[in-house]
């Protein structure tokens, strides 16, 4: 029974860890072919559970940016997201709080809501795009 417990937390200490060090926010299938190469006989039902077990438990996020899949955030200081229109590439953006803090405080003028917080995702096309772009005008 030990050996067991010991086993599934130290699956879960991997892809915490794995997630603590990622700054792509993969899918579950992304996370599970990385924790594959250190634990081979790990099932995707196991890494997709322990994804789910460390976001109930908001040592990790989960993150939705419209394409069907959900990705998974290691990093739980607050900051919003910069996705690339034309690779899906996602990327943290740091806004300073006080100007998010303005924003909401706008924006709470204009709601009977209460509004407590806002995840901002902005669009765009992302650097290397831009790269691949300008070498195939030359
Ligand atoms: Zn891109
Ligand atoms: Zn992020």
């Amino acid at each position: 029974m030990t050996k067991i417990k010991t086993r599934y937390s130290k699956q879960r200490e991997t892809i915490y860890h794995f997630l603590q060090n990622d700054y792509s926010h993969p899918t579950v299938e992304t996370v599970y072919f990385h924790i594959k190469k250190t634990i081979p006989d790990i099932s995707l039902g196991t890494v997709y559970r322990n994804l789910n077990l460390l976001a109930d438990q908001k040592k990790i996020r989960r993150l939705d940016i419209g394409d069907g899949c959900v990705h998974y955030d290691g990093q739980m200081i607050p900051h919003h997201h910069f996705v690339c229109d034309v690779c899906g590439q996602i990327q943290d953006i740091q806004i300073d709080e006080s100007i998010v803090r303005d924003f909401i405080d706008e924006t709470q003028k204009t709601s009977q809501d209460d509004i407590k917080d806002v995840d901002m995702l902005f669009h765009g096309k992302c650097q290397h795009c831009i790269n691949k772009e300008k070498e195939h005008q030359h």
